[in-house]
């Protein structure tokens, strides 16, 4: 069921007029639905059955700690990619040892804390870091449990900013690498060697590209075997996409098919990161039309809403679909869907059909719960926006709107000036 319906001419978020929370909080604004969030970890949780599997969600996609908190209850693990993360992860309950910290760029701060705090594993994506890990964990008198990122060489199909597992990307220790470095991995005395990981890329729409990966996987899994090395974890990343347009992309139950096809004679758990399929289409930006204005080859549909609040648009050209939170009578304009940001980069839609609106109505983004309000920033000096989830006929702010007093907090005017 999708709890983002229109009844009559206005569309509702679980039991809640959309234009209620609007008008009471203002925009731009993020509403995200309890409903949806549950049903998403539901459907992963149950795609995978009776197969050992732990769902580490994606804390990237969306950090906010109502989220986190959510997954938690429902006994999630978290997927991480920094120390702020983890900090995130840790204060919602999240318990460490559900924990996979990823990302090229561990700092020694970071590597610490994720030790201290006893996580499930490090996925390591180079040899110099394997090498960093073991020195921190042998200082602090504390074994890491570490899982080597392979980057498979296979091509998710999906935008080149956003794939992952290619040799020309950053991500991952390559496959003709990776033995020598389990080896190594292996002979160090402060690592403990749990697992294998790969994560290819993201809003994947067939499942081809991760079974590919899976295979590759699996006989590594059989090598490491030969060598003495039982892995306990096979890490199939995130990657799974959503329906932005038409898209159409598989099911978590598909999804799960697919992957557990690979490994049916393999007695391992599987880790899971999905973070896009867990939160995206839970939640919807809305914001408001402030003028409309007609230039001389095409109409902008101008909002309070810009860049800084959804980039996605912007740097991946990504679509998403707007309509009008209360629809009326009267001719649909056509244009582009600009906000006030001073960047020509700064549009949410261009050409589309947005039905009749004037200035003063309320126009919801779709999709936008996953790298929207996560990848916002205040350029311009504009405060960040408010998020809110709803629950049936309730509704709480889960983030304050950002105040002028929050845009200017710990700078600090030198002496000399
Ligand atoms: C971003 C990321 C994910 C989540 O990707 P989605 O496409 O949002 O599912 C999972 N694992 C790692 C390592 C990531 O960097």
């Amino acid at each position: 069921m999708n709890h983002f319906q229109y009844k009559d001419k206005d569309l509702y978020c679980e039991d809640v007029p959309v234009a209620q929370i609007a008008a009471k909080l203002g925009t731009p604004l993020f509403v995200y639905s309890h409903a949806t969030l549950t049903r998403h970890y539901q459907a992963f949780d149950k795609a995978f059955g009776n197969v050992d599997h732990i769902i580490c969600y994606s804390a990237k996609a969306n950090t906010n700690g109502a989220i986190l908190k959510l997954f938690a209850n429902m006994g999630s693990g978290l997927d991480v990619v920094s120390g702020g993360e983890l900090h995130r992860g840790l204060a919602a309950g999240i318990p460490a040892n559900k924990i996979a910290y990823a990302g090229v760029g561990k700092t020694q701060n970071e590597i610490d804390l994720a030790i201290n705090s006893g996580i499930l594993m490090f996925n390591v994506e180079s040899f110099e870091e394997l090498q960093a890990i073991n020195a921190r964990a042998k200082a602090l008198g504390k074994k890491a449990p570490i899982s080597l990122r392979v980057n498979p060489n296979v091509d998710a199909k999906t935008h080149p900013y956003i794939s992952t597992g290619m040799k020309k990307n950053k991500f991952g220790i390559a496959k003709e690498a990776v033995l020598e470095a389990y080896k190594a991995a292996n002979a160090l005395e402060a690592t403990d060697v749990v697992g294998i990981d790969f994560h290819i890329g993201s809003q994947i729409t067939q499942v081809g590209p991760f079974v590919e990966a899976m295979e590759s996987v699996k006989a590594l899994a059989s090598d490491l075997r030969d060598l003495g090395i039982n892995v306990k974890y096979l890490d199939v990343g995130g990657g799974l996409g959503i329906n932005y347009k038409d898209e159409a992309p598989p099911e978590p139950d598909e999804y799960a098919k697919a992957i557990c096809k690979v490994i049916a004679d393999f007695p391992i758990t599987v880790v899971l990161e999905p973070g896009r399929a867990m939160v995206g289409n839970a939640g919807i930006m809305v914001t408001k039309v402030l003028y409309l204005k007609e230039g001389t080859t095409k109409n902008f549909i101008i909002v309070d809403a810009g860049m800084n609040d959804l980039v996605r648009p912007s740097i991946y050209d990504a679509y998403h679909l707007i309509q009008p939170v209360n629809m009326r009578e009267g001719n649909p304009i056509t244009g582009d869907v600009v906000g006030p940001i001073c960047e020509s980069t700064d549009f949410l839609a261009k050409d589309r059909e947005i039905g009749a609106v004037t200035s003063g109505d309320f126009l919801a983004v779709m999709s936008s719960g996953a790298y929207g309000f996560a990848m916002s920033s205040n350029y311009n000096s504009r405060p960040r926006a408010c998020e809110v989830m709803v629950k049936g006929q309730a509704f709480e702010v889960i983030r304050a709107r950002e105040t002028y007093e929050d845009l200017t907090r710990g700078e600090n005017i030198p002496t000399f000036l």
